[in-house]
Order: structure tokens, then C-alpha cells, then sequence
């Protein structure tokens, strides 16, 4: 069983408690009417991921909804190329997607429903609240959420993700009447970093999560509740200007108690840990400042210059043909460079890039460099282990 056929390609649009920004509104509950004065804008990086989510699209329901030929779909994939965001790396990356949902498919011991890029409403749980679920399967009581990133930033987790959740919910409320669906499966294919997130939890599970944050919603639809800083401020478009985050970066109450003129390891810990989230915060007020200033306000003690530039030649043909007219050989005018290996990456299919070159690839250990204990890397150190120094033949360890 499929979705309606003819379904066209979706046009995206955001609910105030999106999905998306869940884990926004639920740890910081009156961001959700604080950002609506800031307008909405789409950074390249966004758009790049709706040319994207429209490629795997178009593939899913070539292949599981809406059977069309070579030239319907080439004249489809032609279309988003004229995009001037266009990578062909798009088509390698959707591809990954499709495949893991091809073999997601074949678990199921009958063709499980598929649907594309469903509208979601989670609204029983977050007033008018909605998404867009880029892939739903249905079958075995099993309900199996998978959603497409093309991000490549952070790997994103699917374990006790708010936006897979909200969406789990949505899909349940949609059919729950038509399935009788016991287990939520919850998948994220991030294929730019390698990064397939699994996570699994009972109906039960992810029913008493919506009922617990159904409060923390109607907060947030209100516009009430307490301003809560962390991470999440990143996603906020209240960022730059938020009162809660800017008291948070510059209070420094909390290090009163720093009497010993040495400062300890722990207040160390503590006060990078501020850092962190003070040269966010700095970096976010520079941009508005500038902005500011170039739009004639006035921030008292700064303005707007023009920053560096470096010359370049206004025609490097011309300029090159006068230099070999007087006698400058044209070796000395080029370098001759290869290629990075991600460059090299790019010209092949995964496979055909790992059977040619795998015994060519190595990954030297990185330069040590400090990271927070949320941080998924193992923690190095110098310091030799008692296992160490055991092999290298000796029984005391150096502190
Ligand atoms: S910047 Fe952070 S603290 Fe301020 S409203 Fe946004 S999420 Fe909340």
C-alpha cells in the first residue's frame, strides 16, 4: 500500500512549535514567540538541504509511490540542476538515503505502506504544531520514522530526538486507526559525514513523552515560561539580542568565591565551559553590530569599515601574456597542486573511490585539542597506564 500517487512535490512551510526546532522550544519555552519579531531568513547551507530533500524526494517515490521513466526523471533531476546550488554530489548523497530505505523496506516480511515527505500534525501535542516526515513505513506493527539531513556539520543523534519524536506522534495520531503499531522505529541518514542514527522505543514510550511535554508546549504557545540558555540558542533567531543569553554570558557572580589566587582545575573546567558559549555569543553580537551599523544605527563606541582585501589582477590573462613578453618563462607563472583527497572523493562513486584507493588512505592520529566532556571523541592522554608500562617492561608508573 502507498500514499496518493499523485501527491506533488511538497512545498515546505513552519509551524510556530515546528518540529524542527523542538529542542528549542522545549528547553527554552518563550523562545518560541520571542523569535517570531526576527524575520525567517534561509541561509545557503538551508537551501542546499531543500534542493537535496527535493532530490530524494523525486527517487523515493520514483521507486516505492509513482513509477516513472528515464526521461520523465532525467527531465526532473534536469530541472533542479539549472538550481545555482547544484552539486552533483546531491545525487550520490540521495542516493545513500534511498538505499538505506530500500533495505528498510525488505525488513518487513510483507511491503510495508510508504509514504513521502508526509505532513505531519502533532497538534494534540503542541498547539498547531507540524512537520514534514520525509520517510514513513508502516507494517509488522512497526511504524518507522527515517529522516534525510544533508547537513554536515554535526552528527545528528536519533536516540530521544524531539523532532523524531514529534514526528513519531504526528504519524501515530495519522494511523494508528488504519495500523495497529506497536513499536516506533526512528532513523536519521546524514550521508555526508557517514552518519546513520538508529533508535528504537515502544508506542508507551512515546506516548508518555508527548503527555509530559503537552505543558511545556502550551508554555511555549503562550510565550511563557523561563528563558533558558544552551546550545539550542544557536537555532534561535532571537539569538543576538536575548536579554537571558547575554545576563548569562556576562554574569560572573558565580566566580566570587575565588579567594586562593591560584584558580583550581575545576573552576578551570567551569569557566571554559562559559567560554564556549560567550565567543558564540560574542561572534552572534559582532554580526548584529555590523549589520546594525551598516543599516545607520548607532552602537555607541563602534562602527562599521571596510575590512582587508588583498590586490588581484582585474584580467590574470592579460596581465600573464605581458609577464611572458618580457621574459618571464610561464612554469614560474603556474603551481601545479594536487587535489585534496575529499576533492578526489567527489570524482568517483563511493565504492569505486574505496576499491581503488583503500590501501592508499590512512588517518594519522589528530593534534591534541580540547573538547567538552559531551564531546563523542575518547579522551587522550599522555599519561602511561599501568598496561603500558607492564609491556614496555617496567612496574612503576611515573605520576
Ligand atoms: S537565545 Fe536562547 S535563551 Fe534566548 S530566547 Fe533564544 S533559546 Fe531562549
Amino acid at each position: 500500500m502507498t500514499e496518493n500517487m499523485t501527491a506533488p512535490i511538497t512545498i515546505p512551510e513552519h509551524a510556530l512549535l515546528s518540529a524542527s526546532s523542538a529542542s528549542r522550544w522545549l528547553a527554552c519555552p518563550p523562545s518560541a514567540r520571542l523569535e517570531e519579531q526576527f524575520p525567517d531568513t534561509e541561509s545557503d547551507y538551508a537551501k542546499e538541504g531543500t534542493l537535496a530533500h527535493q532530490v530524494a524526494e523525486l527517487k523515493l517515490r520514483k521507486y516505492f509511490l509513482e513509477p516513472m521513466g528515464p526521461r520523465k526523471f532525467n527531465n526532473r533531476i534536469k530541472k533542479f540542476k539549472e538550481d545555482p546550488l547544484w552539486q552533483d554530489e546531491i545525487l550520490k548523497y540521495t542516493d545513500v538515503y534511498l538505499e538505506y530505505v530500500q533495505k528498510a523496506a525488505l525488513r518487513y516480511k510483507t511491503s510495508p505502506y510508504v509514504a513521502a515527505e508526509k505532513r505531519l500534525n502533532f497538534s494534540n501535542y503542541a498547539p498547531e504544531g507540524f512537520g514534514t516526515g520525509d520517510c514513513i513505513l508502516i507494517g509488522d506493527n512497526t511504524l518507522h520514522i527515517i529522516d534525510f539531513k544533508y547537513g554536515k556539520g554535526v552528527p545528528v543523534s536519533a536516540e530521544e530526538n524531539p523532532q523524531m519524536k514529534l514526528y513519531a506522534l504526528g504519524a501515530y495520531s495519522e494511523y494508528s486507526f488504519l495500523y495497529n503499531i506497536k513499536t516506533i522505529k526512528m532513523t536519521i541518514v546524514q550521508p555526508r559525514i557517514d552518519n546513520i542514527s538508529e533508535y528504537e522505543m515502544t508506542i508507551e514510550k512515546l506516548l508518555n513523552w508527548g503527555e509530559a511535554i503537552k505543558p511545556i508546549a502550551q508554555k511555549a504557545y503562550g510565550g511563557e515560561g523561563k528563558y533558558v540558555q544552551g546550545e539550542h540558542c544557536r537555532f534561535c533567531r532571537a539569538k543576538r539580542l536575548c536579554r537571558a543569553r547575554a545576563e548569562f554570558n556576562t554574569s560572573l557572580e558565580e566566580y566570587n568565591y575565588m579567594k586562593p589566587p591560584l584558580i583550581s582545575n575545576e573552576e578551570v573546567g567551569q569557566i571554559l565551559e562559559k567560554a564556549r558559549h560567550l565567543a558564540k555569543w560574542v561572534k552572534d553580537l559582532e554580526e548584529y553590530a555590523l549589520g546594525a551599523c551598516l543599516n545607520g544605527e548607532e552602537i555607541p563606541g563602534w562602527k562599521a569599515v571596510e575590512g582587508r582585501s588583498t590586490r588581484t589582477f582585474t584580467n590574470m590573462d592579460e596581465a600573464f601574456e605581458i609577464l611572458k613578453k618580457n621574459g618571464i618563462d610561464e612554469a614560474m607563472l603556474y603551481e601545479r597542486k594536487p587535489i585534496t583527497l575529499t576533492m578526489v572523493e567527489k570524482l568517483l562513486p563511493k565504492k569505486k573511490f574505496e576499491e581503488l584507493l583503500k590501501n592508499y588512505i590512512e588517518k594519522p592520529p589528530g593534534k591534541p585539542t580540547l573538547a567538552s566532556q559531551e564531546d563523542k571523541r575518547p579522551a587522550i592522554t599522555n599519561k602511561i597506564t599501568a598496561e603500558e608500562a607492564f609491556k614496555n617492561g617496567g612496574g612503576i608508573i611515573n605520576e
